[in-house]
């Protein structure tokens, strides 16, 4: 049976009353089994929401990593440094990562790498543009997202590493992929991961990403091939996140 996983990506947003009130919400309830529930807060407020998600079942993550492990790099954070705050998953390749400060491909695989060198779970994220979709290019992009990657991973690696599939254009525009359209693509990462190993790419954890909510997330995460969500804007409200972890 593959992980179910819910992660809660808070980008630059979050405070400490925020990480207060999921350690409140959180604090011994039952999540749905063989379900794993991430909060990925900016990096500041790793420490105090270690501590305060001590009494939850809450694990941590992280946002992105530096690929290499320290040096003259100011402002940045290696992966040493998350796992020694006990951070179990990073990001890697978000779309805001790729469009905003530039990450190509071979930068993700830089962090992706580092991330696996050091023991963190990676969480790879690929996606279309709305203008890729229109041209058609959906599965040409997200192949070749998924496929630099894992071609240059050994088979250990790639059974590390989470995909999360999120279509740009949904993401924070409260436009949802429909959970078909969602199935469609993810189906074909799972296609694409058995032409390496049909047994590990039936364990491959597969998240939806983009405009997910307390409303959407019960139709999507119940297709075959949808194994958790990868949840922005409704990671900031306590009661939808946790509506959401519910739901898986
Ligand atoms: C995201 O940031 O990965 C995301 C999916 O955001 P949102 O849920 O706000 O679309």
């Amino acid at each position: 049976m593959r992980t179910r996983l819910i992660a809660g990506n808070w980008k630059m947003n979050g405070s400490t009353a925020l990480i207060n009130d999921f350690s409140s919400a959180f604090a011994d309830v039952t999540l749905p089994e063989a379900v794993d529930v991430v909060v990925i807060p900016p990096f500041p407020y790793l420490d105090a929401a270690r501590q305060a998600f001590r009494n939850t079942p809450l694990q941590l993550g992280a946002q992105t990593l530096n690929p290499i492990d320290s040096g003259a790099h100011t402002g940045e954070v290696s992966g040493r440094m998350l796992k020694e705050l006990e951070v179990a998953y990073v990001l890697v390749g978000h779309s805001e990562r790729r469009e905003l400060y530039r990450e190509s491909d071979e930068q993700v695989f830089d962090r992706l790498l580092a991330a696996l060198n050091v023991g963190l779970k990676p969480i790879l994220c690929v996606g279309e543009s709305l203008a890729e979709r229109d041209a058609g290019q959906t599965m040409d992009v997200v192949l070749r997202q998924v496929g630099y990657a894992m071609a240059r991973l050994d088979p250990e690696q790639r059974q590390q590493v989470v995909i999360a599939y999120e279509p740009v254009w949904a993401i924070g525009t409260g436009r949802t992929a429909t959970p078909e359209q969602a199935q469609e693509v993810m189906a074909g990462i799972r296609a694409y991961q058995a032409g390496f190993n049909t047994a590990l790419a039936e364990q491959l954890t597969l998240l939806y990403g983009g405009s997910m909510n307390a409303k959407n997330a019960a139709e999507l995460l119940a297709q075959p091939d949808i194994d958790g969500g990868l949840v922005g804007g409704a990671s900031l409200k306590t009661d939808d996140f946790y509506a959401i972890c519910q739901s898986a």
